[in-house]
């Protein structure tokens, strides 16, 4: 890997960050709280955040596996995202790459932040090929962006290939793991030590059924985490969502419970779907939904729709032509999703 400072935007290396009041008193019991201009009535609300979220933190750490240290928390992954173009890519001048097809706020973000997005086409199994994604890379590529399960294809990357692209790469590899719960591949997370340009993404929205809080994580060395500390707002998890979390944290065994019946549900819902004469094939997922190719996706989502089920159309993405993505839903939501595409024409 490539000196980390040398990774990182000259600005954002030089820039000294915002200094909070949570920030400058720390430690000590204290009682009396008058540095901050907080209204001392309306409890517990009228007092600012962890700007940290160390209470937080220490429970992930204990769940996720991973040093408090090498965690960063924020506003959903989308937050994570964008901050590492923020830290690492200088707009006009650097560039990333990708696979394609994929999560589309890699892209988004790349457009805002102005950084040249180069996107590497999976092969026809939706696997990437490590020796495409580091070709498509020169000394101004800063980061690659890696989506495992990925989304929308539904599949696991071969851990060989991103170990081979975290090995010879030389910048910054994002592995985007937010379906890894519901995947039996071991979670790159856990190989953090390994890789020091590795960062892992993860997020509350998905297996743990908090996508209304907004809580992302971003797993990476106490470095990287640093900077991303150093450029995000200063209380950019509300106490709230912080409070949210701790419950979801404390009810591990609910949310295993609900993994559970979605792998059954996607047991039962793939196969079914595969048998509709007007499915071409269901492609194979480690996630909480796949990818069907229809013979008419366009046709078949609207028909849906007049149903009020709503599934997403992505028969206009790469790769993904006449394809809807579903997501698997309760079994009573599965039920009738079956029994409105068996009435089909
Ligand atoms: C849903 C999803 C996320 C989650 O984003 P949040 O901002 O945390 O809700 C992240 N990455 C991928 C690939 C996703 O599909």
């Amino acid at each position: 890997m490539e000196d980390l400072n040398k990774l990182v935007r000259s600005n954002i290396q030089r820039l000294q960050p915002y200094s909070c009041a949570r920030d400058e008193f720390k430690g000590r019991a204290a009682s009396v709280f008058l540095d901050a201009n907080e209204n001392p009535y309306n409890a517990p609300l009228n007092r600012y955040p962890d700007p940290l979220q160390e209470e937080l933190k220490k429970k992930i750490s204990e769940v996720k596996g991973v040093a408090t240290q090498s965690i960063f928390l924020g506003n959903g992954s989308d937050e994570a995202i964008d901050l590492v173009y923020r830290v690492f890519c200088e707009p006009r001048r650097d560039n990333v790459v990708a696979i394609a097809p994929t999560y589309g706020m890699y892209e988004v973000c790349a457009d805002i932040n102005d950084v040249e997005y180069r996107p590497v086409l999976l092969d026809e199994g939706f696997q990437l090929n490590a020796g495409r994604l580091l070709a498509a890379t020169d000394e101004r590529t800063k980061v690659i962006w890696i989506c495992s399960p990925n989304n929308p294809t539904g599949n696991a990357m071969q851990r060989s290939e991103v170990e081979k692209v975290l090995m010879e790469f030389k910048g910054i590899v994002v592995v985007d793991e937010a379906y890894s719960d519901f995947s039996s591949y071991r979670p790159f997370r856990n190989d953090l030590s390994k890789y020091p340009n590795l960062i892992v993404l993860n997020t509350f929205s998905k297996a743990w059924g908090c996508a209304a809080i907004r809580l992302g994580m971003a797993f990476a060395s106490p470095e990287i985490i640093g900077y991303f500390n150093k450029v995000k707002y200063p209380y950019n998890v509300n106490m709230l969502t912080q409070q949210q979390a701790m419950e979801a944290l404390n009810s591990m065994s609910k949310i295993n419970r609900w993994l559970n019946i979605l792998a059954t549900e996607r047991v039962h819902l793939l196969p079914a779907v595969a048998e509709l004469p007007f499915c071409k094939c269901v492609y194979p997922t480690d996630a909480n939904f796949f990818l069907a190719q229809m013979v008419d996706a366009d046709t078949i989502y609207h028909y849906l729709v007049d149903k009020g089920i709503i599934v997403r159309n992505r028969s206009r993405v790469a790769l993904c032509g006449n394809c809807l993505r579903i997501t698997i839903g309760t079994p009573q939501e599965n039920c009738e999703l079956l029994a409105a595409l068996r009435q089909y024409k």
